[in-house]
C-alpha cells in the first residue's frame, strides 16, 4: 500500500508525556497525503468500537480524502466519514497498536486505523456540509471572507478570534501562539480595534504559518520553529515571556507584555465595516458556522501541556 510497501506510524499530537495539544490543521494534511493512495479501494471488514454503524461501510469504495480544518474526511458515494482526533487521537496506517482502535477499515491490500477520536457519518455530498473557503490549508482559502467574518465580531479578543474554526478551520493554539508574537499583536487585543493593516496580517499569517508548520513538521523540525508557544523568554526584547490561560477559549496564551501591542479601543469605523460586513454576507457566515465543523476549539479548562 502506499505504493511504497512501507509501514507508517504517526502520532498526531506531541508524544511527550506532559505535553498534549489538538492536531491542527497541516497534521491533518500530511495525514491525508499519506492516505491518497487508499483512494478507489474498497472496504472489505470494519472493526472498531465506534458506536457508528459500521456495517454502512462494508463493501463501499473510498471515492475521495479530504481535510476540512483539523477534520479528516474519507469519502464514499453517498456518505463521508468524519474523523477527529480531539487531543489523543491518533493513527496506523497498515499497522496496529494494543490498544482497542476507534475505526479500522481493512482493504486487499492495507488497513487504516484510528485510535481515540471521534467518528461520524456526513450525509450527502461534502460540498454540502463543508466550505472549504474557510480552511486555511485550502486552495479555495478566501482571505478577504475570513477579514469579513472577522469584522462582524468587532469584540472578540485575538486570542479567540484566531481559534474560531468558523474563520480559520485549522488553525489551533500553536498557529495563534506563534501568529500573534510574529505580527506583535497582543493576545488580548480586540479585532475591532486593529488597524487594517495589522488585521490583514492576522488574515495572511494564519495562512503563511500554518504552511511553515507543514513544511517544518514534515522535516521534524517544527518546535524549533517555536518563538513563543512554550518558550520562556521573547527572543526580542530578551525578557520572560508571560504564560497565562487566556479567552473564552481558555487555552494556554504565550506573550510578550513589551512588543506585542494591546490594541484595546474598538473604533467606530470597524463598528461601521461590522455591519456592513454582516449585511452582504451574513449568508456565507451563516452557512459556515452551522456546520459540524465549526466548533469551537475545545477547551482543556486548565493548563495541561503545550497545548
Ligand atoms: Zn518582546
Amino acid at each position: 500500500m502506499c505504493g511504497r510497501n512501507e509501514r507508517i506510524a504517526t502520532q498526531l499530537s506531541c508524544s511527550h508525556t506532559r505535553c498534549t495539544y489538538m492536531p491542527e490543521g497541516p497534521s491533518i494534511v500530511i495525514l491525508k497525503e499519506q492516505t491518497t493512495d487508499f483512494v478507489g479501494k474498497k472496504v472489505l471488514k470494519v472493526s472498531g468500537n465506534t458506536k457508528i454503524d459500521t456495517k454502512r461501510l462494508v463493501g463501499q469504495r473510498i471515492v475521495g480524502i479530504h481535510s476540512w480544518g483539523k477534520h479528516f474526511l474519507i469519502e464514499f458515494a453517498d456518505f463521508s466519514i468524519r474523523i477527529h482526533f480531539l487531543l489523543f487521537g491518533s493513527y496506523r496506517i497498515n499497522e496496529r497498536k494494543e490498544t482497542p482502535a476507534r475505526l479500522g477499515l481493512k482493504f486487499a491490500k492495507g488497513e487504516l486505523n484510528f485510535y481515540a477520536c471521534s467518528v461520524q457519518f456526513v450525509e450527502g455530498k461534502l460540498r454540502d456540509t463543508y466550505d472549504w473557503r474557510g480552511d486555511v490549508m485550502s486552495d479555495e482559502w478566501d482571505p478577504a471572507l475570513a477579514k469579513e467574518k472577522l469584522l462582524a465580531k468587532p469584540a472578540t479578543l485575538a486570542c479567540d478570534a484566531m481559534l474560531d474554526q468558523s474563520v480559520f478551520a485549522g488553525v489551533g493554539n500553536i498557529i495563534k501562539n506563534e501568529v500573534l508574537f510574529r505580527i506583535r499583536v497582543h493576545p488580548l487585543s480586540k479585532i475591532g480595534a486593529l488597524p487594517p493593516r495589522k488585521l490583514d496580517e492576522v488574515v495572511n499569517q494564519a495562512r503563511q504559518y500554518s504552511f511553515e508548520f507543514l513544511e517544518w513538521k514534515k522535516a521534524f523540525v517544527l518546535k524549533k520553529h517555536w518563538l513563543a508557544h512554550t518558550k520562556r523568554m521573547c527572543s526580542r526584547c530578551e525578557i520572560p515571556l508571560k504564560l497565562k490561560v487566556l479567552g473564552k477559549t481558555q487555552r494556554r496564551t504565550f506573550y510578550c507584555e513589551r512588543c506585542q501591542v494591546k490594541y484595546a479601543k474598538t473604533v467606530k469605523k470597524a463598528a461601521r465595516t461590522k455591519r456592513s460586513a454582516s449585511n452582504r454576507h451574513q449568508s456565507s457566515a451563516v452557512r459556515v458556522t452551522k456546520r459540524p465543523g465549526s466548533r469551537p476549539t475545545r477547551s482543556t479548562g486548565v493548563p495541561r501541556g503545550p497545548g
